[in-house]
């Protein structure tokens, strides 16, 4: 009888789940593991949205490996170290594993490596679509613009789509441990795991997603940010799916997740870009923490940019195109150091992602991959445009609920009682532009 491991990591699934197919496929019988390592709490990215969600996505995987003949075992300590005490356990010879891009999982596959050598099997097309470094512009190591990313992406041939096993083995006798997470949890979290993430997926339709993806009071987008973060959807089986019904919506929204494979790509390439300007630009960051607090209290004065961080502070989500208004609104508008913005987003989003957001922060702040780094976003023109009606803000910012219609984008003409703009509306665009090289 042989065993194997399957080691869980962003990967919280069982359809289309290569590390687990590729286990049951080489062993009778297989240990699915999931260790919760320290060193990501000691460098403050388990923050308690994020946990709570890892909860239920632990809970429902569980479940569903136990419909299968088999269980989650749970661990927490260094990844190689409980694998391998897992192993001595179970009497299994290998591990499977996903590849990773950020330093992190790269430092904790070197480990897994170091102690199972050649018996560690990493599978590259689990986490995107497309594995980071599967495709490259000539002599570099990693596409650092989107456009001809995507056409590359494209016609990349992709995976089968893999069915969820139906039968397991797993030996018994091994020991799990309960994972208790404390909060302050966001009050409106959505739920984890991969039977709620299926059943997001089939609620929600992507035909109108083209037209409706920016309008923020719509709230159209698909929602599926935290589970493709954990791993409870794949994002092939999406994108395979997606194109079957090839509208202009279902090429939209695949769109987004050549995105998510571009950023990957990128941080794959570049692990220190998670910290770094990609794009160093000799950028001398204003310094005001009065401001950097009105921007995360969501009191600012502009009623858009507020919206957006109280949505987040509720949902511990944003629509994107608040995400990128109250980006640019820190790091272009109060030239704020994109460092702050992006270390406060970490803290409350539930689908907070190293190459998602620190990429997506650093396109927003110019120092990323956008090729028109000097782009700035008036966040009137913004609120007019992405929010005509005013309905997302008086959603969010119920206490100017009573002006109607855009009004309520401009409440210094109108409510006197609400926080004044921290920067005068007509300097919005002029604030720092001399300050920049
Ligand atoms: P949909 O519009 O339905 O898109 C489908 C999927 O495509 C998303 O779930 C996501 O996985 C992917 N996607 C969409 N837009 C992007 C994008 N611009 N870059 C990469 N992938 C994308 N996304 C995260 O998953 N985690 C983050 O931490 C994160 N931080 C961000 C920070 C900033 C400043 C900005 C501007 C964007 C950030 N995004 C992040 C990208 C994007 O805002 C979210 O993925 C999206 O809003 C999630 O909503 P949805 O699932 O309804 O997206």
């Amino acid at each position: 009888m042989t065993a194997t491991i399957a080691l869980f990591t962003q990967d919280l699934r069982l359809h289309d789940n290569p590390v687990l197919h590729a286990a049951a496929t080489a062993a009778d019988e297989v240990v699915p593991l999931f260790v919760l390592d320290p060193a990501i709490e000691a460098a403050g990215f388990a923050v308690p949205n994020r946990l709570a969600f890892l909860a239920d996505c632990l809970a429902d995987l569980d479940a569903s490996l136990r419909r299968a003949g088999s269980r989650l075992t749970v661990r927490r300590g260094e990844p190689a170290e409980q694998a391998a005490r897992v192993a001595a356990e179970a009497g299994a010879g290998s591990v499977h594993v996903a590849a990773g891009v950020s330093a992190f999982a790269q430092r904790r596959e070197a480990r897994l490596r170091a102690v199972f050598g050649d018996r560690l099997r990493v599978h590259d097309a689990s986490l995107t679509v497309v594995p980071p470094g599967r495709i490259t512009p000539a002599g570099r190591d990693h596409y650092a613009v989107f456009t001809p990313y995507h056409r590359a992406w494209q016609q990349t041939p992709r995976r089968t789509v893999l069915p969820a096993p139906r039968r397991l083995r797993t030996p018994e006798g091994i020991g799990s441990q309960h994972l208790v997470f404390d909060g302050p949890f966001s009050p409106g979290l959505p739920r984890g795991g991969e039977t709620a993430a299926r059943q997001r997926w089939r609620a929600w339709g992507v035909d109108r997603y083209e037209e409706i993806h920016d309008d923020l009071a719509a709230d159209a987008t698909s929602r599926l940010s935290p589970y493709l973060h954990f791993g409870c959807l794949s994002a092939t089986e999406l994108t395979e799916h997606a194109l079957r019904h090839d509208g202009a919506g279902a090429q939209a929204f695949v769109r987004q997740l050549a995105w998510r494979d571009f950023h990957h790509q990128v941080l794959a390439a570049r692990p220190d870009a998670a910290r770094q300007d990609y794009r160093g630009r000799g950028d001398r960051w204003h310094e005001d923490e009065d401001e950097a607090e009105a921007w995360r209290q969501g009191r600012t004065g502009y009623p858009i940019v507020d919206a957006g961080m109280r949505q987040l502070a509720h949902e511990g989500w944003m629509h994107n195109r608040a995400r990128l208004l109250t980006a640019g609104f820190l790091s272009k508008t109060l030239h704020l150091d994109w460092r702050i913005g992006a270390a406060h987003f970490l803290s409350l989003l539930v689908d907070g992602d190293v190459a998602n957001n620190q990429l997506n922060w650093q396109w927003a702040a110019g120092t990323g991959t956008d090729t028109r780094p000097n782009r700035t976003l008036n966040p009137l023109r913004q609120a007019d445009r992405y929010d005509p009606a005013g309905d997302y803000v008086r959603r969010w910012v119920p206490e100017l609920a009573h002006l109607p219609g855009p009004a309520v984008h401009r409440p210094w003409l109108l409510a006197p009682e609400y926080p004044a703009p921290i920067v005068p509306p007509e300097e919005l665009t002029t604030r720092f532009r001399q300050g920049r090289p």
